[in-house]
């Protein structure tokens, strides 16, 4: 694993994972880019979860709704009153701070205690909609993505006919003015979330809750992070949000401590009993306050009763870019080879590796072994496996290295032998195919190549 912060983030500029944004301008603080490599990461992460919690289930489906948000959502989900974090400013260097990521009441920047009292700083980004400039017309750019599936709660049910029990997933970007983005991608401004929302009958809810955390740790554990880094942390009652019935964080080992990657909360009928009409009908359990905005009421007949209700949720939330940190953390490895040479070797799940195969022609100046390359590139493309890539920008030995530091699982030799120009015969139409993590090297027939490499993802 990575030894800090440092050494991952000059590994994914490096490596063209994860730009600074606007670098050449001084970079934008808490925004990143990125790069060709970390765009195909972060497309095979998010596939990932997306087929898990959809196309493997048969109770749930997705969602994406729009980033601009109506200012009666945000208004009646309680971000307007309570979505901030507590800010002080130094007397002495003007910088300013939140307050719980401060040690001994210290001012970061020059250390000083000469600091103000601290005072709500409302993270929400408004953007003025329309031509019209007037304190009016603004929509909000969600800090979470959540608030989509609620409020569009109806139009699901009323369109795909859910019962209970059924969830709703949503990936996104989500937007927050941190005080203070810190620790390259792990606290940013803009970042992408991956959310369900599961709607259960109430009094079900925390087995449901329960289910729940078992699942999300599992699927983390197939996305390649070790049991021994990731520790379940059940927020006491007196730190739990105001909505919240119970939240359970998953934390992860991450190379600057062990922090939160997901948290998996059940916040009860607060959500669709806030955004309802008429809600003193309605039996909603949490506090909500009066809806005075809503056209709808988000309630769901029961068929066996004949009874309507508003569900409960269990909500689990996981951010993209801090899955991102933590498998690119946990896969990358330096490793001491037995010719006491060493190497970068990324050791990504073969589903998550930007690039699956590199297929690489031994001399890059023969006309023949470069059009059988190209072909061979072309029927691993075919498979549909993800990106495979035409690798030809220096010796075979470079090659290997470049592609174990960014994780390619498989590469695929195309030599004389293969073109019948040189050595053993029996080896015409043959490849090497070589292991990212073993580093073995076998001789394929091309009649196989299809199957063999299938077989690896
Ligand atoms: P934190 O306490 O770290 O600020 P949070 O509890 O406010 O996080 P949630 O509102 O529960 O976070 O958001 C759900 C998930 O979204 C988090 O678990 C995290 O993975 C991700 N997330 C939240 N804020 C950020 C951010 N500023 N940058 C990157 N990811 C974030």
């Amino acid at each position: 694993p990575a030894k800090n912060l440092d050494e991952i983030m000059s590994f994914c500029k490096r490596r063209g994972f994860i730009f600074q944004s606007g670098e050449i301008y001084g970079g934008l603080q808490g925004v990143y880019d990125y790069g060709p490599l970390g765009v195909e990461l972060k497309n095979n992460l998010k596939a990932a979860w997306w087929r898990a919690n959809i196309y493997e289930r048969d109770d749930m489906v997705g969602l994406d709704s729009a980033i601009l948000s109506h200012q009666m959502v945000f208004k009646y989900s309680g971000h307007e009153d309570t979505f901030s974090d507590n800010m002080v400013d130094c007397y002495d260097c003007k910088k300013r701070w939140r307050v719980d990521h401060l040690k001994d009441g210290q001012c970061e920047a020059c250390g000083s205690k000469n600091l103000t009292e601290p005072r709500p700083f409302n993270m929400m980004f408004k953007t003025r909609i329309g031509p019209v400039e007037d304190n009016a017309s603004f929509a909000y750019l969600r800090p979470e993505t959540a608030q989509g599936i609620f409020v569009n709660f109806r139009n699901i049910v009323d369109s795909t006919f859910q019962k209970l029990p059924f969830g709703v997933a949503q990936i996104g970007k989500a937007f927050r003015n941190e005080i203070t983005p810190r620790n390259f991608i792990f606290r940013v401004r803009e970042f992408e979330q991956m959310e369900i929302e599961f709607f259960v009958k109430p009094g079900e809810d925390e087995q449901w809750h329960d289910a729940w955390v078992e699942t999300r740790v599992a699927w983390w554990q197939d996305q390649g992070l070790s049991k021994e880094n990731l520790k379940l942390f059940v927020q006491p009652e007196a730190e739990l949000a105001h909505y919240a019935k119970k939240t359970v964080d998953i934390l992860y080992n991450f190379p600057h401590g062990l922090e939160e990657l997901e948290g998996i909360a059940n916040r009860t009928d607060f959500d669709l009993g806030s955004h309802s009409k008429e809600q003193g009908a309605l039996n909603i359990k949490a506090k909500v306050n009066p809806n005075e905005h809503s056209i709808t009421k988000l309630q769901i007949l029961d068929p066996k009763t004949n009874e309507n209700c508003v569900p409960y949720v269990i909500e689990p939330s996981a951010g993209v870019d801090r899955g991102i940190l933590a498998i690119l953390s946990e896969a990358y490895t330096e490793e001491v080879l037995g010719d006491g040479k060493e190497r970068i070797v990324l050791k990504l799940k073969p589903h998550l590796a930007p690039v699956k195969v590199a297929v690489i022609p031994l001399a890059k100046n023969n006309p023949d072994i470069v059009a059988k390359t190209k072909v061979i590139r072309k029927r691993i493309q075919a498979l549909g496996i993800g990106r495979v890539s035409y690798e030809d920008t220096g010796n075979i030995g470079k090659s290997y290295r470049r592609h174990d530091e960014i994780g390619t699982p498989l590469c695929i030799t195309i030599d004389f032998e293969t073109i019948g120009k040189d050595g053993d015969p029996a080896l015409f139409n043959t490849v090497t195919i070589r292991e990212r993590d073993s580093m073995t090297q076998k001789r394929v027939h091309l009649d196989d190549i299809e199957t063999t490499v299938r077989g690896y993802f």
